[in-house]
């Protein structure tokens, strides 16, 4: 096979504009990939070695071909690592992997996703597997999945592998049937500011999987394949009321069914292009985490509060929970004053300087030119 010297791919971190903890339950979500991204290059290495190199660590992982297995790979190289695994080659050849990102690491813009699909695509490439954009990011969850063991629900592969610059992506996550709308904030005046807490993210993988449990114990209780099928809302939460964890599934249940109703309607509003309207729903899908999903902290509640007073049409954290970033949508003359009210309020409570960027849909994976490339 006439490998090339090496295959460079960037793919990008990504904001979820709403629809939280909807995607294991066949739900809809609603994200874009930002300007943030991992590059990753890989390249051919010594015979039945792998070597995982990245600008954010101090020490180079390497390990042989065969020792390639879940749980004999730890730390940040299970990722990589995981991409490899995942492509499933009966003889992969020797390979160096090396990253380089801009994506903060924990902070709930995906740079776990930026990580897996850069890699997977530049490997992809390299050893010429024509995988489509699709199948890439079936690699990239599995990584993330079957190697490392996060059991994310692949919002985050989607929309890094298949986002669109102007647009977010619209998710169906049980058809995985994806749609762009568009979302100009530069025509409307508005500017999409993500204000990143710094909340160190504790206990979030116990309550993370403590939050799925919860979710399929209510769709079987409601006897249907997943919270996503629940049409008539009130009759299933008089029926998980029942349940000896009933308060706990009523609460989970009407945050997902109200949620994935919000994605909805914010999908209707920009198709309409009433992109201001959408402020009411990201900030009721706050309230919905907070109160009924439990998965905010003070730290995120206390910015989505200053934003909200500052003039914000609508605030809510993104991703996963228990830290990370809050985005909101503002005008754009009201940026600095939106940033100084969120790093103002997060100092009266004595937490830690919030950092505060404006984003808008940047583009979705793609190959590198290198040197080398073609
Ligand atoms: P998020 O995806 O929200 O940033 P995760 O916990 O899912 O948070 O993923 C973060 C982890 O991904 C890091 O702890 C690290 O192991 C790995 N990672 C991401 N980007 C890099 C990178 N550039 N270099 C090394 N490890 C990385
Ligand atoms: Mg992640």
């Amino acid at each position: 096979m006439g490998m090339r010297e090496s295959a460079s791919w960037l793919a990008p971190g990504r904001v979820n504009l709403i629809g939280e903890h909807t995607d294991y339950n066949d739900g809809f979500v609603l994200p874009l990939a930002i300007e943030f991204g991992c590059r990753a290059t890989v390249s051919p290495g010594p015979a039945g070695r792998l070597r995982f190199v990245s600008a954010q660590e101090n020490d180079a992982v390497e390990l042989r071909v065969p020792a390639l297995q879940p749980e004999r790979v730890t730390g940040w190289a299970a990722y990589p690592a995981g991409v490899l695994w995942a492509l499933g080659l009966e003889d992969l050849p020797g390979l160096t992997v090396t990253v380089d990102s801009d994506v903060p690491l924990g902070a709930g813009l995906s740079s776990s996703a930026a990580l897996t699909c850069s890699v997977a695509g530049a490997a992809n490439d390299l050893l010429e597997l024509g995988l489509s954009p699709r199948e890439l990011v079936t690699v990239a969850r599995k990584a993330e999945n079957g190697f490392v063991g996060a059991p994310t629900g692949g919002m985050d592969q989607l929309a890094s592998m298949l986002g669109e610059a102007g647009s977010v992506l619209f998710c169906d996550m049980r058809s995985l049937d994806v749609r762009p709308v568009p979302f100009d904030l530069d025509a409307e005046g508005l500017a999409l500011l993500v204000v990143d807490s710094k909340a160190p993210h504790q206990h979030a993988d116990g309550e993370y999987a403590a939050r799925r449990r919860s979710c399929e114990r209510a769709a079987h209780v409601l006897g249907v394949p997943a919270l996503r099928d629940v049409t008539d809302l009130d009759g299933a939460l008089a029926k998980l009321a029942q349940d000896s964890e009933g308060e706990e599934l009523v609460k989970r249940a009407r945050h997902i069914v109200t949620e994935n109703a919000r994605v909805t309607d914010v999908v209707a509003l920009l198709d309409a292009g009433r992109v201001r309207e959408i402020g009411p729903a990201l900030t009721a899908s706050h309230a919905s985490m907070r109160d009924d999903f439990e998965i905010t902290v003070p730290e995120v509640d206390v910015l989505v509060e200053a934003l909200l007073s500052a003039g914000a049409y609508g605030a809510r954290m993104t991703g996963g929970g228990f830290g990370g970033c809050v985005i909101a949508l503002v005008d754009k003359d009201t940026v600095d004053a939106a940033t100084r009210a969120a790093v103002a309020a997060a100092a009266s409570r004595g937490f830690a300087e919030p950092r505060a960027f404006v984003t808008s849909p940047a583009a979705g994976a793609h190959a590198l030119d290198g040197p080398d490339a073609g």
